[in-house]
């Protein structure tokens, strides 16, 4: 299994796991002093741990070798309305997953919910991470409202916006049409809620200069199936 730990990472460190992790390790995947444990931070790679046990329930891990140097972190910015609480759980894990470096929720007319729980978000930022081996957690900025998001945005980052109502063209002429494969931009992606983005939504994203429009096909994919299909589709055509 790998672990996120907050801590300085250096070889014959002696971790102190808390008691959730303690738990997660000794009791619900039932390791042993001789398994495998790898422990990142985000900041000093990857490292190979073993477990030794200080008591029934606890456990210090103790750092032996780097496995993994520091790669570089993704740039993606993923931006998304948010979606119902478990909803948006599945959401953060999966824009993790598929590799957006920064994940934004962004405020619009018709996004359910006004509240994030940043402590939530960044736990399943975190979980994702643990789960699919990068050795960073994404940058999580505040959520904000829409005209802010784009504001935020340097002018060259590319936004890709994703847009049922934009004509069913190829996806991928319509990214080699906004950007050099060669030197691809910075880039940015905007997924809408449940209930799409309200007209004046639509001409704000539009009015930003490097946008560009993008449908994923002639079906409406729920926000969520959108986002991996965009991220996957950037990464494809556009991805450094
Ligand atoms: N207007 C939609 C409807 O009629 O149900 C509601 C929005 S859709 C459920 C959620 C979001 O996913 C949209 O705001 C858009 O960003 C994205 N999306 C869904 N289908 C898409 C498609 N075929 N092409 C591009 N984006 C799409």
């Amino acid at each position: 299994p790998r672990l996120f730990v907050e801590t300085d990472l250096g070889s014959g460190a002696r971790l102190p796991l808390d008691r959730a992790q303690a738990n997660y390790l000794l009791t619900v995947l039932r390791r042993k002093p001789e398994d495998m444990i790898l422990v990142f931070n985000g900041r000093d790679g990857e490292w190979r741990a073993r477990l030794d046990p200080t008591g029934r329930k606890s456990a210090d891990l103790v750092l032996e070798e780097r496995t993994r140097t520091q790669p570089k972190s993704s740039d993606l910015h993923y931006l998304f309305a948010p979606l119902k609480s478990a909803r948006l759980d599945y959401l953060a894990q999966k824009a993790v997953e598929m590799g957006a470096g920064t994940i934004r929720p962004v405020f619009t007319r018709y996004t359910q919910g006004e509240r994030i729980n940043a402590e939530r978000l960044r736990a399943n930022a975190i979980e994702a991470a643990e789960q699919c081996g990068i050795l960073a957690i994404p940058d999580l900025p505040e959520a904000v409202r829409l005209p802010a998001a784009l504001a935020d945005l340097a002018p060259e980052r590319l936004l890709v916006f994703c847009d049922e109502d934009a004509p069913v063209s190829d996806p991928i002429a319509a990214l080699r049409g906004a950007a050099d494969p060669a030197a691809p931009p910075p880039l940015a992606v905007l997924v809408g809620p449940e209930g799409g983005f309200a007209l004046d939504e639509r001409a704000l994203i539009a009015a930003r200069p490097n946008t560009v429009a993008l449908s994923l096909g002639p079906r409406i994919l729920r926000a969520d199936t959108a986002a991996v299909a965009v991220l996957a589709l950037v990464q494809a055509v556009l991805g450094d």
